[in-house]
């Protein structure tokens, strides 16, 4: 029953060490290793395919990309968003001088409650920055007949939904603009990394200034931008990455599949699921422990698998309305679907090398928490 190594609930995919040799050879002939250069531009061609997206503007990381693209849109006033994602959807807002205005979540695939977000539009009201939580997809119909109707932007943090489609369209396509995000532990990276894309070819320009301090000629600086570019390195690990990346996500499907078949059943425990329509990307697998129904907590499932050497992720976990530095502009009582979630969910070890063996025997330890209690 114990596991000798350390599981961790990811790790990286990366290319064979030539292959990575081999796409950076080149950047010793040119000595172009940033600013926009022949690898940057080559995977911003591969991405808009693979992606079904029309434009693409790669960034040093997926917070700045959506940074820049609030930025972009010249938002002011509140925008309307969901606390239970990561840090960095939040903070981007606050950080572009905006007010976030939490929206509870649905119960079942945790991305925004549709139904509530009407009620929270206010005079001040610029944008709605939905989360597709773990790749499940928003219900990106209902979102776009509210932006509509009040002539708000929609700018989707899509940074979980790599490779996912729904009903044959790309995940990133929907909206005014999708965030990515290309970080080391995502399903796709580029060590670190992330990209913008979106509809109006309008806001191709702006967000390649921003992203350069916001130089538009060697003597006119016309906004104030941030320095948020992809270097080559980065590029070329994503152009590596994006060849494998069929057989990344067939993988974790496994790994995924394994997991429904040996907690089935299991009282107490909600499986995640596919939902219909959507190709999904198995970027995580998330479990809800329902401490009335199982006999324990979340936190005693996190606890035994620690002490069997299996990290795994309260993740999200505190919701960003229960930071210390949001205070003042927001409460988890607020969000009550939100806040029992986070105390209930836990993402288990998912990634490509992972042994299903493994998968079966951390969900037997599952089991014996029942059993302890
Ligand atoms: C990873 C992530 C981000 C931030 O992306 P980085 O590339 O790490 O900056 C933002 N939102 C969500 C939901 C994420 O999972």
């Amino acid at each position: 029953m114990e596991i000798q190594r350390r599981i961790n609930v990811t790790q990286s995919s990366m290319p064979s060490f030539e292959e990575y040799v081999e796409e950076i050879r080149s950047l010793w002939e040119t000595r172009w290793l940033t600013n926009m250069g022949a690898k940057h531009k080559k995977l911003e061609e591969e991405l808009c395919k693979y992606l079904q997206v029309p434009h693409i503007s790669l960034m040093v990381n997926g917070h700045m990309a959506l940074e820049m693209v609030l930025q972009a849109f010249n938002l002011s006033g509140e925008v309307i968003t969901t606390p239970f994602t990561f840090a960095s959807t939040t903070h981007a807002i606050v950080r572009n001088g905006l007010v976030p205005i939490f929206c509870d979540i649905r119960d079942d695939d945790y991305t925004i409650d549709v139904s509530k977000i009407e009620s929270l539009i206010s005079e001040r009201t610029s944008a709605i920055v939905p989360v597709h939580v773990y790749g499940n997809m928003c219900d990106v119909e209902a979102i776009d007949r509210i932006a509509e109707k009040y002539n708000i932007k929609v700018v989707y943090d899509a940074a979980h939904t790599f490779g996912v489609t729904y009903k044959g369209k790309g995940a990133a396509s929907f909206g005014d603009a999708s965030m990515l995000s290309f970080h080391a532990t995502k399903v796709f990276h580029t060590i670190e990394g992330g990209a913008v894309c979106f509809k109006d070819e309008d806001l191709e320009k702006p967000l390649y200034y921003l992203k350069n301090f916001g130089i538009q000629g060697p003597e006119v600086v016309k906004d104030v931008g941030a320095n948020a570019k992809m270097s080559e390195f980065q590029a070329a690990m994503g152009l590596c990455n994006l060849r494998h990346i069929a057989e990344e996500i067939e993988k974790r499907r496994h790994v995924a599949e394994a997991y429904q078949e040996n907690l089935d059943g299991l009282k107490g425990i909600v499986v995640w699921k596919k939902q219909a329509e959507v190709e999904a990307n198995y970027a995580y697998f998330p479990i809800r422990v329902v401490p009335e129904n199982f006999g324990c907590t979340r936190d005693d499932v996190f606890e035994r698998l620690a002490e069997i050497g299996v990290n795994t992720r309260k993740y999200f976990y505190p919701l960003t309305n229960a930071f210390d530095c949001y205070m003042d502009i927001g409460s988890p009582a607020d969000t009550p679907v939100a806040y029992r979630v986070s105390k209930e969910i836990l993402c288990l070890p998912i990634y490509a090398g992972l042994d299903l063996e493994d998968v079966r025997r951390i969900c037997n330890c599952i089991r014996e928490c029942q059993r302890i209690g």
